[in-house]
């Protein structure tokens, strides 16, 4: 396949190739990959659940009780006692009538937006939304205009154009943002939700766990209710330690999802024995106060010692630390830096990111100690930087 020999190559001329590495072992903050022991900055586990043996005896109990998969679709014979308990007591933890579990939080978003609008309607979305749901409303084929990065002003200006009489129109927006780490501006988006009779989706995924009173995301944190955002989406893959994705909602969401969501009927259910330890890595969420205190107290230890650096920071105060490199190459340059002093952080670059804004994305859990973020600023001290790093 010669031509595709030769994109691969232009990826590599131009720094974009992504390789990945082997890690042996849990995914611990501490952890082997490639055969060489680091200090990770690069998992979305930011409670420390991942590997907890709490959650890992569940998952063993859930496979006695409910064998390894689910055997069949959930609207076959997939959907079991555990997937329903875990739906209703992730309704209950955010204050809902009813849960969908999908097997991702991909999965989730693209099934939503199909499943909701048609040819006929408009999606309003952030541009630095997660690819998923750019993908969905692709797969809607409704109208997807974009708005500016966390610009409700831009976003109003965008809803003055005028619609299709009787059609629908869905605004969507990452709850924290998976690449910047910076929060959305949801009051101002959920009043200019409702002054279009507009339906706010919340992807959640990187703030349920997180933020918000008990861990109930962005959208509890700003006090926000189940009318104004009447669709939130979480995944159980980043702060629940888990896999898999959840969907929030009104009892007519939820069977709509269930008659017309193609990437939940048309797949096999997640394994019941995954939901039965997602429920004990719910209860763990639920009482994670400790958690979250100790993540707060090591993003605000970060953020001190990177501005003491002059490190480019951006400005986020979740645990999603970004540091701006610009360029590709600068990226990697950095990256490779740190993995000299065992500290593993993924450089980011486009398309993840837009072009020019490739970045380390260090990203901080309950389970690094001070003493861990004291070992990256010290690596961090003396990153190449500027020309003199001989990159560009
Ligand atoms: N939404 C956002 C904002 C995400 O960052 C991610 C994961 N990177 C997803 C959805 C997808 O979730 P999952 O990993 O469960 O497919």
């Amino acid at each position: 396949m010669t031509n595709l020999q030769a994109a691969l190559a232009a990826l590599h001329t131009q720094q974009l190739y992504r390789t990945r590495r082997l890690r042996s072992g849990a995914p611990t903050v501490r952890t082997t990959i490639d055969g060489r022991s680091y200090l990770t900055f690069c998992s979305n586990d930011y409670l420390g659940l991942a590997a907890h043996p709490a959650i890992a005896a569940a998952l063993r109990e859930g496979t006695h009780r409910y064998g390894v998969g689910a055997g069949a679709s959930a609207l076959i014979t997939g959907y079991s006692s555990a997937h329903h308990q875990l739906e209703e007591a992730l309704a209950a933890f955010l204050g809902r009538p009813r849960v969908l579990l999908f097997a991702s939080g991909y999965m989730a978003n693209v099934g939503i937006l199909s499943a909701l609008l048609g040819r006929n309607d408009t999606i309003f979305a952030d541009r630095l939304n997660h690819a998923s749901l750019i993908d969905g409303a692709r797969l809607s084929c409704a109208r997807l205009r974009r708005y500016p990065h966390v610009n409700p002003q831009a976003l109003a200006k965008l809803l003055t154009s005028p619609r299709p009489l009787h059609s629908r129109t869905l605004l969507a927006t990452d709850g924290v943002f998976s690449m910047d780490g910076d929060i959305a501006p949801l009051p101002e988006l959920a009043r200019l939700a409702s002054e279009q009779s507009a339906w706010l989706l919340v992807d959640d995924a990187h703030g349920i766990g997180v933020l918000g009173p008990s861990g109930a995301g962005t959208v509890a944190q700003f006090g926000l209710t189940s009318e104004q955002v009447p669709i939130l989406v979480g995944t159980l893959g980043k702060a629940f330690g888990t896999s898999g994705a959840f969907v929030a909602g009104d009892v007519a969401l939820i069977e709509t999802l269930i008659q017309r969501a193609r990437s939940y009927i048309y797949t096999t259910a997640p394994p019941p024995a995954l939901a039965h330890a997602s429920l004990t890595a719910l209860a763990l969420v639920q009482s994670g106060h400790e958690r979250r205190e100790q993540l707060t107290a090591l993003i605000t230890r970060f953020r001190q010692g990177a501005t003491a650096l002059h490190l480019p920071l951006l400005a986020s105060p979740t645990p999603i630390q970004p540091l701006l490199a610009g360029t590709a190459p600068r990226a990697l340059a950095w990256s490779r830096h740190l993995e000299r002093h065992g500290i593993l952080v993924s450089a980011i670059r486009p398309p993840t990111v837009p072009p020019g804004t490739a970045r380390l994305r260090v990203s901080l859990s309950a389970a690094h100690s001070a003493a861990d973020v004291d070992q990256l600023l010290n690596a961090l001290a003396d990153l190449p930087r500027g020309n003199s790093d001989g990159i560009e």
